[in-house]
């Protein structure tokens, strides 16, 4: 395959990465919760929870499948990353960047440096206040290390669905110090979504964009639609205009397409992402 030798070439020769991963990346709630008996068990819908309470027992079985490393989909993408970061890693590609519109923090369990990824779409370790009363983000690890618990002793006890477990699990919930509402995690589309939660590393990204001026930097753009283009497409491509030696590898099975001002600094590779990264560290 031309393009792929191509692209090779292209990154053997950069003196910095900057990767970028679209959605197709991302690992579903279906994909997660599908093989998960406890969670079926539960049976939350017959429950009297809310459905930010529902939400919350929800997002502990992700947080937790997510981590454990026993899901077949979240490994699949873990080995996809350290497959990415083993290749680049293996050329002395150490100057990169990676940003992602996936919020499963799949990423930031990957080989690649956690200062050296940005995710603004969220992530499940971090809440905030569901009402908006301010910005300010917690983490989450606490709340769900005790939902769990408080699942798993019911569990053991066959008791999992008494009147009892629901109320303990009410009580779990976090609360906003200020309205005493129960909060809610930090992705992308919920309400109140909270910049603080990515803001320290998106500084970290805008700094490392601009030392990449005049520098042999090749952008990695792999299956990112338009639903955000302010996190990957529009900068990639700003990075292209403006600097002579970029070269922004343009992957997508649809909108592969480039614009005018950026032609011949552009490969477009009309592939998935996924399998452009398979063929890529082959
Ligand atoms: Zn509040």
């Amino acid at each position: 395959m031309e393009v792929l030798a191509e692209c090779k070439d292209r990154i053997k020769d950069a003196d910095m990465v900057l990767i970028g991963i679209g959605k197709e990346f991302g690992v579903s709630k279906d994909d997660i919760l599908a093989d998960n008996l406890v969670y079926k068990e539960l049976n939350l819908d017959e429950s009297s929870l809310d459905d930010l309470e529902k939400q919350w027992i929800e997002h502990t079985f992700i947080y937790d499948s997510i981590n454990d490393g026993q899901n077949k989909a979240v490994m699949e993408k873990l080995n996809l990353y350290n497959g990415l970061f083993k290749y680049l890693n293996s050329l002395g590609k150490n100057n990169y960047f990676v940003v992602t519109t996936c919020n499963d923090d799949i990423i930031t369990l990957s080989d690649f440096d956690k200062d050296r990824i940005v995710a603004p779409l969220g992530t499940y370790g971090l809440m905030k206040c569901h009402k908006g009363c301010f910005k300010t983000v917690y983490e989450t690890k606490e709340v769900f290390d005790n939902i769990k618990s408080i699942i798993d002793k019911y569990r053991k006890s066959a008791d999992l669905h008494s009147d009892e477990m629901w109320n303990e699990l009410k009580e779990a919930m976090p609360q906003c110090p200020m309205c005493k509402q129960v909060m809610s995690v930090n992705l992308y589309k919920t309400n109140n979504y909270s910049a603080e939660g990515y803001r320290e590393q998106w500084d970290m990204y805008t700094a490392w964009l601009q030392k990449t001026l005049n520098r042999k930097i090749v952008m990695l753009e792999l299956s990112e639609g338009f639903d955000t283009p302010t996190v990957i497409r529009w900068p990639f491509e700003k990075v292209a205009a403006v600097n002579n030696k970029a070269v922004l590898i343009r992957v997508n099975e649809k909108f592969w397409q480039i614009a005018e001002d950026i032609e011949g600094k552009a490969i477009p590779v009309k592939s998935s992402g996924i399998r452009f990264i398979e063929d890529l560290v082959k």
